[in-house]
Order: C-alpha cells, then structure tokens, then sequence
C-alpha cells in the first residue's frame, strides 16, 4: 500500500533515545530496544531502514481508520491554518460544538453534558471527580467510595490508578498515595455463554454493606483490555446497572477502549442495552491522529454538580477542548458515522475465527478470545516483550504482547491478505515461544 518514493530522514538518534527518553513503562538505565518509524500509511508503519510492517495495534487501539487517512488530514491542515489553539474558559469554537453535537447524538439519550479533556486518564479523574461533586450536591457526602472489579485498567493517573486491577497495577508500588477503593472479583460468566447465577452475589454483597460510602461504579463495558483482554458477559453489565439503580450508585463506563465499534457495538455497552450515567472517551476518538478525551454526564449528574457546595464543575485543563484535535474527532466520527465499520468489523471478526482458533491447539496457548476487531492469543506464562516484539518485526508485522497477551487490534480497514500475514505471524510466534525464556520481569501494559 505504502509508496517507497520519499525519502526519509534515517537519521534518528538511537543512542539519545535510550539515554534521555522514557517510553512507556521503561527503565532510564535498562532501556528497551526501540523500532524507529520515519512514515506511516494506511496500516503500514515504514522504519527508518526502509522496511515496512503491518501494523496490528492500530497504534494502542486508536487508529481504526488507518494512517494518512486524507479526509482526516484535511481536516486537520483547514483546522490548523484557521486556529489550532486557544483556551476553552470564556471562549467557545466550532470544532468543540460540532464534535459534542455528534457525541450527544451517537451516545445513549440520557447522556447530555461533555466535558472534552486532553486523555483518557484525565477523562476518568474527570468521571470521579463529578462522581464525587454529584453527591456533595445531593447531601450525601459520605459517599466517597468508588467501587470496581478486579482486572481494570482505567490509566495511570492517580485516581485512574486506584481503580485499576489492585494486584496487576501499580498500586503496591505507591502504597498509602494510593485512594484505597472497593474491588469486587472480574466477572465470571465469559461474554455469550449463559450468566452463571452467583457471577454477581460478591458485588451484591459489598454493594449491600456498603452502598451509602459508594458514590460511582466504574467499569470498561464487556472488554476488560490492559488489565487481562478478557470479554465478559453482557448480563453481568446488565446486572450491574440494576443494582447500582436499586442502591443509588452511578455506573461510569469507561469505553476508552471498546468505544467507535471495536467490540462489533459502535459502543460496547448496548451489547448489554444499558445506558451509563457518566461515559468516558478516548482512544479512537480522534481516529488515533492526536490526544483527545471525553467525558459525557447526564442532565441529573450535572444537576447535582451545580447544587454542590463548589456549584462548578472543578476541572479545566489548559488544551481543554483543543480545535485541531476537535477537528480530527469530527472528521473521524463522520468516517464512523458512513457505517463501513460495521461490515469492516464483522469481516476481521469472522477472519480472526478461522484464521486464529486453531492456535488453542499450540502447547504454550491458554486460550483464544475473539470479538470484534479483537483477537487474543493467552500464553501459559509472562512474555519477554522485547524478544517478541522484534520476532514479530523480522516477520514484518508490528504486534507488541504484553504480559499474558499476543493480540491483534488492527484498524478497520486492514485487508484481508495483511490480515492472514498478521494472524499468521501471530501463531507462529506462539508455537515457538517455549524457545524464548520468558525473564522479562518490567510491568508492561503495552
Ligand atoms: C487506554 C485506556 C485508558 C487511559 O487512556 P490514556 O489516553 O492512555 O490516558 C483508560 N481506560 C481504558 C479502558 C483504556 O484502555
């Protein structure tokens, strides 16, 4: 797909890299081993030794529509020229206004009010920050609590953080600065297979003891990703949303993930035809192109808000709102909203069934989990990375495990022949991973 006929810069500075740049989840003293990409296009990142891979992250998830995408780019360069920047207290634009418009329309009826931020981590502090300002307005302060189940991942922000799988996060590693919050287990029952009775009684129970101290539920709806890519019953979500009815708990769902189809839902959470009271964005929001979060609220919570002891909402980050990210969400949402993604999303899924389920037959393969433009390969044991991840490249593929986890989670408008390169790749990495040893002992989310 991508044209060699540029020429890039091949001067990038390995060495500095390593010495003077955190990537994520790294050591400043044990760097580990970084690809540089000079170009990227369609679903092709171009290193800066001319090689190209095929990319089956979209970069973190977010890159459904691929790289280079000119509807998008166009929309960024006008956006650019005419105003990339300004602040959000006391000014308002376009870009801002078209995209909550679309928010409002594509989301659940009783979510009205959107807060824009600049990531997903600031787009959960802004969820449980109005979680928390709700109840102050509604003269029950001693609901503080956030309660969640184990095997989240909601960011690494601090609040972010205290929701976040308490063994698999970073929560012993900061102790007492971490909010100590409520976990309830993962849920049991396995997305499609019928709901096993008690999946909800240990919820139910902290929920009975405790619900007056409980201000917000939050959860990633059907897909739990970072912390454990497991897919999760659409009754349990249901469930959930019942009892936090029954005992006055707001359920913030956190589709920073799932949302914009990748679970075969354009938002996971009607899998389970729920609404949320607060939902968080983030993501492929922007179509991957740049950093852009949301936070949607109902007219109740936002309500509540006002009747609070603040009687604002008290967050307001410098690029809130920012125009050109605004302005590739829009181009982004209208490329979801032409409804391609719909059929995209059910062909890779159907692919990823025929062209994956056999690895369960592998020694070293745990399972296989398939839905949506998701495809997981578990492992028996923890992965080395960096040995992966460059074994994954000498086959010309871009897939970066971590973990457990080999996974695809390509853009939607991956072929099908890249696609079979990116599954096959993906099972013969799996049937000889016993000849690695596995000694990688970083935290690694991505
Ligand atoms: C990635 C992710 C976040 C954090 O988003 P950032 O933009 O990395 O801060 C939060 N929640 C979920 C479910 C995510 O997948």
């Amino acid at each position: 797909m991508f044209k060699n006929d540029k020429q890039y810069s091949t001067s990038i500075d390995f060495d500095f890299d390593a010495k003077h740049i955190w990537h994520p989840y790294t050591s400043m003293t044990h760097a580990l081993p970084t690809f540089g990409v000079v170009a990227a296009q369609g679903t092709q990142l171009t290193l800066e030794d001319g090689r190209t891979l095929i990319d089956g992250t979209s970069s973190w998830w977010a890159c459904v529509h691929g790289y280079g995408h000119p509807y998008i780019l166009k929309a960024m360069e006008q956006q650019l020229h005419q105003l990339s920047h300004v602040m959000f207290g006391g000014i308002t634009h376009a870009p801002a206004i078209d995209l909550s418009k679309k928010l409002i329309n594509m989301t659940s009826e009783s979510l009205t009010k959107v807060f824009l931020a600049d990531s997903g981590s600031i787009a959960v502090e802004v969820a449980l920050k109005m979680a928390l300002q709700y109840w102050q307005g509604r003269q029950q302060n001693q609901k503080q609590h956030i309660l969640t189940v184990k095997n989240g991942y909601h960011g690494d922000t601090f609040a972010a953080m205290s929701v976040c799988d308490p063994e698999g996060g970073m929560h012993s590693m900061f102790g007492d600065s971490v909010t100590p919050q409520l976990f309830a287990p993962a849920p049991q029952t396995l997305f499609g297979e019928p709901f096993i009775s008690d999946d909800l009684t240990p919820i139910r129970q902290i929920i009975e003891q405790q619900h007056h101290t409980i201000a917000a539920m939050i959860i990633e709806p059907i897909m739990q990703g970072a912390g454990g890519m497991r897919f999760y019953s659409a009754d349990y979500l249901a469930g959930l949303r019942a009892l936090c009815d029954e005992f006055n708990i707001l359920l913030i769902l956190d589709e920073i993930a799932t949302g914009f189809g990748r679970t075969g839902k354009l938002f996971a959470y009607e899998h389970a035809n729920i609404e949320a009271d607060i939902l968080c964005l983030g993501k492929a929001l922007t179509g991957g192109y740049i950093s852009l979060a949301a936070t949607l609220c109902s007219d109740e919570v936002a309500q509540g808000i006002s009747d609070s002891p603040a009687g604002v909402f008290m967050h307001g980050p410098t690029f809130m709102g920012n125009p050109l990210a605004c302005a590739a969400a829009n181009a982004s949402l209208d490329l979801i909203n032409e409804n391609q993604w719909q059929a995209q999303v059910r062909a890779i899924e159907a692919q990823l069934y025929t062209e994956l389920s056999e690895a369960i037959h592998l020694p070293e393969v745990k399972d296989v989990r398939i839905l949506g433009a998701v495809g997981v390969l578990e492992m028996t044991s923890r992965l080395d990375t960096a040995q992966l991840q460059q074994d994954f490249v000498d086959l010309g593929v871009w897939i970066r495990p971590f973990s457990n986890f080999i996974y695809l989670m390509p853009a939607y408008t991956i072929t099908s022949s890249e696609l079979t390169q990116l599954t096959n790749a993906m099972k013969k990495v799996a049937a000889n991973i016993s000849l690695y040893s596995p000694h990688n002992t970083l935290i690694s989310h991505g």
